[in-house]
């Protein structure tokens, strides 16, 4: 459940109240002036993939979850890529799983201002987060052959050398520049699963950000105890290309079920 400072305003028996008040944390974000305006955009599209996979997490979401988890947890350098959208979606959460993994923590924005990446770094260091990386003067390295201002990264240990990296909501873009720099693991959380991002994410999670972060958190604490090896073979035996498949084939089976059995509310008779 999002807690909330909404509740004063949103009927507590409103059929859609929990995804009214993650819109509202949004809004926030953007009057707090670090979501861009495309921000909300990107939101909306995030919200119509939700209703398709039923707003809650499906077998496929959850076995990437796993494998995700697994990968931060043998990595090397992992890092957690954070734009605003994440930041006002799971800032605790976010910083949470930082620390349980031993990730750095990057601010990374397509729509980059210096007023939005030190809003986010202060919205982090808020949340517990004791280092974050790639604001002002510290993005000065770039992504090759990306040309929007997401390709700015900090030299510092962050994306740019990162082994691993965890990149939630991110633009498809920049997802197939990571992966053609070559030994990065890329970490994707998008609802779409036909996004470019996550046909090129090497493990795509198709699940609601706020859902994922805190599954990602529970498996990773789960896990620490696990001999690496397995956890590596997990990694190892993960097949994308596969896991997509079976979320498509579970978005066509839900929606066919529904059409069978019929999906308008039922009303007294007149
Ligand atoms: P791409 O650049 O990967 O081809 P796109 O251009 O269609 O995708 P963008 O606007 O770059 O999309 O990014 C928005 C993406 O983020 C959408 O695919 C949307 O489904 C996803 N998204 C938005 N909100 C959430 C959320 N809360 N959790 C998970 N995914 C989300
Ligand atoms: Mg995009």
């Amino acid at each position: 459940m999002v807690e909330d400072s909404h509740a004063s305003w949103v009927p507590p028996n409103h059929p859609r109240r929990e995804s009214l008040f993650i819109r509202e944390r949004l809004v926030d974000g953007f009057r707090d002036g670090y979501v861009a305006f495309q921000g909300l955009i990107a939101h909306g599209r995030g919200e119509c993939f939700d209703y398709l996979v039923g707003e809650s997490t499906i077998p496929p979401a959850l076995t990437a979850e796993r494998v995700a988890a697994a990968a931060l947890l043998t990595a090397s350098h992992p890092v957690i890529s954070v734009n605003g959208n994440t930041a006002t979606l799971a800032p605790r959460q976010i910083v949470e799983l930082s620390k349980l993994i031993n990730a750095k923590l990057e601010v990374n924005l397509f729509y980059r201002t210096r007023e939005r990446e030190e809003l986010i770094a202060r919205v982090l260091r808020e949340s517990g987060a004791e280092e974050v990386l790639g604001v002002a003067d510290d993005a000065s390295c770039t992504i090759p052959e990306l040309f929007s201002e997401r390709r700015r990264v900090s030299c510092r240990g962050g994306i740019y050398t990162a082994d691993v990296v965890l990149v939630p909501l991110e633009d498809g873009d920049r997802t197939e520049a990571l992966r053609k720099m070559g030994g990065k693991t890329v970490i994707a959380i998008d609802l779409n699963p036909l996004s470019r991002t996550s046909r090129a994410a090497s493990i795509t999670i198709v699940d609601n950000v706020i859902r994922a972060i805190p599954n990602m958190i529970k498996f990773a604490g789960e896990m620490r105890e696990m001999p690496r090896d397995e956890l590596v073979n997990m990694v190892r035996n993960f097949n994308n290309e596969e896991n997509l498949r079976s979320v498509l084939t579970f978005i066509r089976d839900r929606l066919s079920e529904l059409a069978s059995k019929g999906i308008t509310l039922e009303f007294p008779k007149p």
